[in-house]
Order: structure tokens, then C-alpha cells, then sequence
């Protein structure tokens, strides 16, 4: 951190401060050369996600819990190893992508359910009945109706092509 002044290597800090949701630490510094004062911002971990979960707790994201909670979704179902990697990358690369670091466990459900739709229906169902916890069991059955919906549309689509 140089001077932004005169490039004095070793500006001192004169105050330090987190902000309220501790996800930023704001340093006054002086410069020791030419007595020059600045700010600078910085966001401890830089490069690590944190996700905030539904209770408030704020935790580094976890890679392996995002595939774990994926594998257990498309258990004994017809979907691929390099598939289910694919999803994890796509997903961590959609939040790291993100200006914030801190995102909420609402928003990985969403990215995970929305790509899971279109990989394996049973696979996505397992899914949101997990992450979305439906209060009632008609929300359930509304989300499942909208899902195979979708599958007989599938099928009313006939491929004509021969
Ligand atoms: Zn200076």
C-alpha cells in the first residue's frame, strides 16, 4: 500500500473500523513522508464467499456442501458425475461472478434449483422440497403440478422429423 501521494512505501494507519455487517474494514492511513491522510477499504478474505443463511449466521461457502446437497438430490437418478460437477461449477462461478461476497442461501437455492429444472425433474423436486422447507403441502403439490406441466409439454411437442 503506497502512498497515493508521493509512493512512500510504509504510510501508517491512524484508525481502523469494521462496518456493521463486518463484511468491510475501513483504514485511515498517513502517509509517513509527506503526512498525506487517506482511506482504504478492505473486505477481510477477499476471495471467499460468504453465504448468509436463513437464521442470519453468515458462513464461508462451502463447495462440498453444494455438491453434497446436489448428489443428494439426484441420488439413484440418471444424472452423471461430470453433470453434477458442471452444476457446482456453474453455480460457484454465478456467485463468485457477483459484486458482493456475501450472498444468501436463498439465492444458491435458487441458481441450483433453476439449472436443476433443467437437468432432472425428479432431481429438482427433492431439491426445492428441501430448500424451499414448504410450510404447506399445497405449495408443494403447486410446484410439483407446475413441474410435470412442463413434462406433458414435453411430450405434446412430437418430433416430426421423420
Ligand atoms: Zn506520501
Amino acid at each position: 500500500m503506497n502512498c497515493p501521494d508521493c509512493g512512500d512505501k510504509r504510510p501508517r494507519v491512524i484508525d481502523t473500523e469494521t462496518s456493521a455487517d463486518g463484511t468491510t474494514v475501513r483504514r485511515r492511513r498517513e502517509c509517513q513522508a509527506c503526512s498525506f491522510r487517506f482511506t482504504t477499504y478492505e473486505r477481510p478474505e477477499w476471495d471467499s464467499l460468504q453465504v448468509k443463511k436463513r437464521d442470519g449466521i453468515i458462513e464461508p461457502f462451502d463447495r462440498t456442501k453444494l455438491r453434497a446437497g446436489i448428489d443428494r438430490a439426484v441420488e439413484k437418478r440418471d444424472v452423471t458425475e461430470a453433470t453434477v460437477t458442471r452444476l457446482v461449477d456453474d453455480i460457484e462461478s454465478a456467485l463468485q461472478d457477483r459484486e458482493t461476497r456475501l450472498v444468501s442461501s436463498s439465492l444458491i437455492g435458487e441458481l441450483v434449483s433453476n439449472r436443476l429444472r433443467d437437468v432432472d425433474k425428479v432431481a429438482y423436486i427433492r431439491f426445492v422440497s428441501v430448500y424451499k422447507a414448504f410450510s404447506e403441502p399445497e405449495e408443494f403439490l403447486r410446484e410439483l403440478d407446475a413441474v410435470l406441466d412442463a413434462e406433458v409439454d414435453d411430450f405434446e411437442a412430437p418430433n416430426d422429423s421423420q
